[in-house]
């Protein structure tokens, strides 16, 4: 890792950017240089926030394709674990880290716990998972290892309407779209401070309803604490200054760290690479052979794995053997050539393709 005053390491191994400035002091969304509020939250029309602030972990964005989403960074890539994981067990990996990110932020804004006497999450509308469960479980117990009991209400709340197209409403329609639409089954909160737990913010308009229902039942000060903000950027911009570890981590969905195992065993045949031109070798595994071309002048991936065919190819990312290679490169040439590497793909990922050979 660099030396990097704005990261956060999730349970010690997994680093994370916080949200670079300057951005809006009520929702974090990106404003411009000097400017404190963004449009939105200035606007006169919005008088009432119901919640006194919003923290979270990092930015949470996701470049989007004609079939896909790619996320741009490890948290975004955690995020959408939480919510799309194939597995139950990735579901609950990314919840687990994620806590702890959001245990972190605790540490550094006491008041979003302080005297705080229940935690909500935005409730789904029927018998939907709430995979926000994954995160308020374990943050429960940490915080319980520091004496700090919270209750979780979210079962108490109610979703009262689906809304279906609402992704394609613009930011106002979305607010109009959604009020009333949560309503908390207890008579009386008694003045006690709630703190709101979610997994990605993008237009605040559903912590701001679920904010309104609880001071109808009479809660005291409502804070907020989501994993990921989301952001709205329209081009492939991504941070130009990863590390090797943080491009390893990202490059392989997180799996350098969650089952690093099943990257040593790969064995690597009839290597050849000329630098910066091409990488081309084989793999030989207990049953089948695949092979790999990388071709850094046409920005192209070729590779025939299951795992690669099935679930990198779509979100650009590298299955065990890649990695494997990339390992390799750093051993022969160093850390520092194959950042150099990995950056280049990194910076321009919306370019490259990933095709099955
Ligand atoms: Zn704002
Ligand atoms: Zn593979």
């Amino acid at each position: 890792m660099e030396d990097n005053s704005e990261s956060i390491l999730l349970e010690g191994k997994v680093p994370i950017r916080l949200i670079q400035e300057p951005y809006c002091k009520k929702c974090l969304k990106e404003v411009s240089e000097g400017e404190d509020f963004c449009s939105f939250c200035l606007s006169p029309d919005f008088e009432d926030f119901y919640f006194n602030e919003i923290k979270a972990i990092g930015s949470y964005h996701s470049f989007d394709t004609f079939f896909n989403k790619i996320p741009v960074n490890i948290l975004s890539e955690l995020i959408l674990m939480l919510k799309y994981g194939r597995y139950e067990q990735h579901r609950r990996y990314a919840g687990l880290l994620l806590a702890d990110g959001l245990f972190q932020i605790i540490n550094q804004y006491p008041n979003l716990i302080e005297n705080t006497s229940y935690l909500i999450s935005p409730p789904k509308y029927g018998n939907e998972e709430n995979q926000c469960d994954y995160i308020i479980n374990p943050l429960r117990e940490k915080l319980k290892e520091y004496k700090i009991l919270v209750e979780n209400i979210t079962e108490k709340a109610v979703r009262l309407r689906n809304t279906e197209n609402y992704k394609k409403l613009s930011r106002e329609e979305r607010f109009e779209e959604i009020e009333g639409i949560h309503s908390i089954n207890i008579n009386d909160l008694e003045g006690k401070k709630v703190l709101i737990i979610d997994d990605v913010l993008t237009t605040y308009a559903t912590v701001w309803d679920l904010s309104r229902a609880l001071k109808e039942k009479n809660a005291g000060e409502i804070n907020v604490l989501v994993a990921g903000r989301s952001r709205t950027f329209d081009e492939w911009d991504v941070p130009k200054d990863l590390s090797f570890d943080e491009l390893l981590i990202y490059f392989s969905n997180l799996d350098i760290i969650r089952d690093p195992n099943k990257i040593n065993e790969v064995v690597i045949r009839n290597f050849k690479f000329l630098k910066d031109k091409y990488i081309s070798c084989e793999f030989s595994g207990t049953r089948d052979k695949y092979d790999l071309y990388i071709d850094f002048d046409r920005k192209n991936l070729e590779h025939n794995c299951r795992d690669f065919e099935i679930t990198r190819i779509k979100n650009k990312g590298f299955c065990k053997h890649i990695i494997k290679v990339f390992l390799k490169i750093k051993d022969e040439c160093g850390e520092k050539y194959t950042r150099k590497l990995l950056r280049f793909i990194y910076w321009d990922l919306d370019s490259w393709e990933f095709e099955l050979s």
